[in-house]
């Protein structure tokens, strides 16, 4: 090999490889970020398989002396190959990868590490070099019959595809794409795609020329032709679009950009720059057909795979023959038309080998391998459930997750700084705190709501309601144990005199202070309550009736102890009139309530500022009820 061979093959060694970044930035950007690491791994894993695999025992496989044109034998280059071959084995082993990586993306989304690995390592040895060796090496069966792949449409690209194709048939549509109601699952970078694309050209390059052999007539016409490929491709399918009244998507672009490619591969050494134009045309037009055939048939593919590398690939390879140099018309072959047969036979041969040859794994590795990951780990994502790759982001939706799970609200969320995550994180924390400072303040207005159906809200006493129920309960213990309980109600003297004189916000303080002076003569067990305007009434727990006369003294005391401060400053007399009731002796809480009541209005008539008490019923209308 001269030293100008071996710079050249060296450089497109190097360029071929920049193809697997390509690959890598393409398939990260069309998939979900919660899996753009785990097809990214998926890309940097097979290479090196690959690499290693191939130059170990497919480089002999595909190249070595062969057995009826079918199968190449020999020792590893890496045992004995000379320096020359050694770089071949490289290239040859760059154009494996670039084959098997293709598989990565179609699968992408919901396919085990292991069981991806184990295929594209099988592949890599199994199929790659097989069918490379019909068409590449010397006694190759299809190379002998006229077929011509310059640089891998159907070798390298249309074996990817198929292999694509019998992966993703097996391993089924990512959930939600054509269950249920189905629906378009959308990668996340496409900015990233679109530089995966232009990575993939720029090493396309070396991809088409680096197996040129007269420098100076192929390698400039090859790489005319597969930029042409590639230009043709973007633009045919803008303009599509635009005939068609359409927005031109961004993943049509590209698809279409990688059909021209893939389409020019196999003819860019035997046909003019115009040849190149039609055969991108159609590998672009290929391509994005084959998308909408593909989801037609419900068959996932997420990054376009098969479109683009096994249909592109079969139609550049095949039609090809069309286009072609008059001069380069294989002389063995009756004209064009022949040429398409034989075309036709082994891109399809190779498609269909690859195909079998994938499927045949995937059926018998099955019970070894999960191909498929569990639906949880789908929904997870796979950078997390397969390489427990998480992101800032994902630790937000965790903290997320655990605060609706948990209800754990007044703790804020904690991020990195400064990312995509932490400012979603600093809004929610203030969405958080507005949440719950609202929730403290609904809470506070439950326990006001709660607190006023029992209190009256001017004197923060138990109202009649809440009264009469301590007095129910008091009386039926009072009952049962034979213990005594009493009732004072108690009415402001001329009330509405104080009203009209001084005011109602006067009137107000009075009602105020007042409680104040009842609630401070009675015992802890006592309940004080207001009944409404200015009566009161105070239940006596545990108290004879003169227990209860000297309670009500007390009280009585009390309010004429002091005149009342209405304002500031301001001081009046104030006086009540008081009736004391027997509460154990009557038979309910109303009768007791009438009884007191009744004695407070004796109190009114014998001249106001005093006490009065119920007389005791002396015979009890269920003890007449018994007795009849
Ligand atoms: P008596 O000595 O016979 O009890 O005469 P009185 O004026 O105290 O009784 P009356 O029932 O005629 O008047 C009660 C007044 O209490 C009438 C009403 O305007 C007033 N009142 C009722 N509730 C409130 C209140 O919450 N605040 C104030 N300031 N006044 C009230
Ligand atoms: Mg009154
Ligand atoms: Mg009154």
């Amino acid at each position: 090999m001269s030293d100008q061979h071996l710079i050249w093959l060296a450089l497109c060694t190097f360029l071929v490889l920049l193809m697997q970044a390509g690959f890598t930035c393409y398939e990260a950007g069309l998939v979900r970020n919660k899996n753009s690491v785990s097809v990214a791994i998926k890309n940097v894993a097979d290479l090196g398989t690959t690499l290693f695999m191939y130059m170990l025992v497919g480089h002999a496989l595909m190249f070595g002396a062969g057995w009826q044109g079918v199968i190449g034998w020999g020792p590893s280059v890496l045992i004995d190959g000379e320096p020359g071959a050694l770089l071949e084995a490289l290239f040859q082993a760059m154009f494996c990868g670039t084959a098997i990586t293709i598989v990565a993306g179609a699968v992408s989304e919901r396919t085990s590490f292991a069981g991806y690995l184990l295929l594209a390592t099988t592949m890599s040895v199994l199929v790659y070099p097989v069918s490379g060796h019909w068409a590449w090496a010397e006694d190759g069966w299809l190379r002998a019959m006229g077929f011509h792949d310059f640089a891998g449409s159907s070798v390298v690209h249309a074996v990817g595809g198929a292999i694509a194709l019998a992966a993703v048939l097996k391993i089924g549509p990512r959930l939600g794409r054509f269950d249920g109601p189905g629906r378009p699952i959308d990668g996340d970078n496409l900015a990233v795609s679109a530089l995966g694309a232009v990575l993939l050209m720029f090493g396309w390059f070396g991809f088409n020329s680096g197996g040129a052999t007269d420098f100076e007539r192929q390698v400039p016409l090859v790489l005319v032709n597969t930029a042409i490929g590639a230009a043709v491709g973007i633009v045919a399918i803008i303009v599509l679009a635009w005939l068609r009244g359409r927005k031109p998507l961004a993943t049509d672009i590209l698809t279409g950009m990688l059909g021209g490619l893939v389409a020019i591969t196999a003819g860019c050494a035997v046909v003019r720059p115009l040849g190149a134009m039609a055969l991108g045309v159609l590998g672009a037009v290929v391509a994005v057909g084959g998308v909408r055939l593909l989801e037609r048939l419900r068959i996932d593919d997420p990054v376009g795979a098969i479109p683009v590398h096994l249909f592109a690939g079969v139609v550049g390879t095949v039609l090809l023959p069309a286009f072609a140099m008059p001069e380069t018309i294989p002389p063995l072959l009756d004209g064009r038309l022949e040429w398409i047969g034989v075309q036709l036979l082994g891109a399809g041969t190779i498609a269909l080998f690859a195909f079998g040859g994938a499927g045949a794994v995937l059926v018998l590795a099955s019970p070894l391998v999960k191909f498929r990951v569990a639906p949880e780990d789908e929904r997870i994502g796979l950078n997390i459930a397969e390489h427990g790759a998480g992101s800032a982001m994902v630790d937000l939706l965790h903290q997320l997750q655990q605060q609706g799970e948990q209800g754990a609200f007044s703790v804020p969320v904690e991020v990195e700084q400064e990312t995509d995550a932490g400012h979603v994180a600093y809004f929610y924390n203030q969405v958080r705190e507005r949440f719950v400072r609202e929730t403290e303040r609904n809470r506070e207005l439950l326990e006001e709501a709660a607190y006023l159906a029992h209190h009256d809200p001017l004197t923060r006493l138990k109202n009649r309601r809440a009264f009469m129920a301590t007095a129910g309960e008091v009386m039926a213990i009072a009952k049962r144990y034979g213990v005594k309980a009493a009732l004072v109600v108690l009415d402001i003297d001329h009330f509405k005199a104080i009203n009209d004189t001084y005011g109602h916000a006067a009137g107000d303080a009075v009602l105020r202070e007042l409680a104040g002076r009842l609630t401070g003569v009675a015992r802890a067990t006592d309940t004080v309550a207001r009944l409404g305007g200015e009566e009161f009434a105070v239940l006596l727990n545990q108290a004879t009736l003169d227990d209860a006369m000297a309670a009500t003294e007390r009280m009585l005391t009390a309010i004429r102890r002091a005149p009342f401060e209405v304002s500031s400053g301001e001081h009046l007399t104030v006086t009540a009139s008081l009736g004391v009731a027997d509460l154990s002796a009557h038979d309910d809480v109303d009768a007791a309530l009438k009884a007191a009541d009744d004695a407070m209005y004796a109190a009114k008539r014998g001249g106001r500022d005093r006490i009065e008490v119920a007389r005791t019923p002396m015979v009890r209308p269920a003890d007449i009820r018994s007795a009849g």
